[in-house]
């Protein structure tokens, strides 16, 4: 039966606001565990109050984006793993099974970290309005000067790899954007304090997007994005194009936050970037004719 495109709409609005409510609520877990880190009292006070519990447990559930624990849940970035593989020159394996589950997710769902969970992904799309509108009252073409920069992800990696293996200490860690936000979050809540390196990352981050180009930070510099990207490139959940439905209109075009040219899915969707396309879905939203879907296997 046709969809409609009433409930087409529906589905489209029902799919963004889960992407959202997933952005929204690793946010609120990277303010939550520095706060209860900061309030421990708040966790089973009673249980605290008759010394029931040793002070290195109090709180059970620790980290960030980073490296994750929840009692005996562990979650680690697959990049994490790497590099504190080769920074230790040692394969821990609980560190390995913990990046099992990121990892899985990846390679089947593509970079969908960036998309829909980073909270630093989120921030950069409340932040493309104030974009648009600076470049229309200045007049100033940042995307310009941005299409003449190379795409340094893969060499920013290469190099902050090979520095955890010379120096034998994490050093991508200081430059992914969501573990920068987690950590400056509990130097704040604990310490009161935070550091320079993290806070100009990310005030740095959100500049380069008003004076560059929307993501700019994600589509020329992130050496975990990069990773993620490649980890998920034959992905098996996939934007993917019903030709038949299309009317041109290039609504997808200019939703994208990448510059992918979902139009270019057209053809047989060899000549788009699988390696940058986080599965956002922002052109599937604004498809009116619901040309745009989701798909298990398919185009590549
Ligand atoms: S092509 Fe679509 S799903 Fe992929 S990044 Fe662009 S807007 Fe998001
Ligand atoms: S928004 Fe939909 S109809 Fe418009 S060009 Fe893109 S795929 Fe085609």
């Amino acid at each position: 039966m046709p969809e409609t495109h009433a409930h087409g709409v529906g589905r489209q609005r029902a799919v963004w606001s889960l992407r959202r409510l997933c952005q929204l609520a690793v946010l609120a877990v990277l303010v939550f565990v520095p706060w209860l880190s900061r309030n421990p009292h708040a966790w089973a006070p009673s249980r605290i109050a008759l010394g029931q519990m040793p002070q290195p447990t109090l709180v059970p559930v620790s980290g960030d984006t980073w490296a994750f624990e929840l009692f005996d849940f562990r979650l680690v970035h697959p990049l994490a793993f790497v590099e504190n593989w080769l920074a230790a020159k040692t394969l821990y394996l609980p560190m390995l099974s913990a990046a099992l589950l990121p990892l899985a997710m990846t390679m089947l769902l593509g970079r969908v970290f960036c998309s829909w969970l980073c909270p630093v992904g989120l921030f950069l799309e409340w932040n493309e309005r104030l974009g648009q509108w600076l470049a229309r009252r200045t007049g100033w073409q940042g995307r310009r000067l941005a299409s003449t920069l190379p795409d340094m992800r893969y060499a920013f990696l290469a190099l902050c790899l090979a520095l955890a293996f010379f120096f034998a200490m994490p050093v991508v860690s200081l430059f992914d954007p969501p573990h920068a936000l987690g950590r400056e979050l509990m130097y704040g809540f604990t310490h009161g304090e935070v550091s320079r390196l993290g806070v100009g990352l990310l005030i740095g981050i959100v500049l380069l997007d008003l004076v560059l180009v929307r993501r700019a930070w994600c589509r020329l510099f992130c050496p975990s994005g990069g990773a993620l990207g490649l980890l998920g490139r034959w992905r098996v959940w996939r934007i993917a194009m019903t030709a038949e439905r299309c009317t041109h209109c290039q609504a997808c075009d200019a939703a994208c936050p990448y510059a992918l040219m979902p139009m270019s899915l057209l053809d047989d969707g060899r000549r788009f970037d699988w390696t940058t396309c986080d599965n956002c879905g922002r052109c599937r939203d604004v498809c009116p004719t619901g040309a745009l879907g989701y798909r298990f296997g398919g185009q590549r």
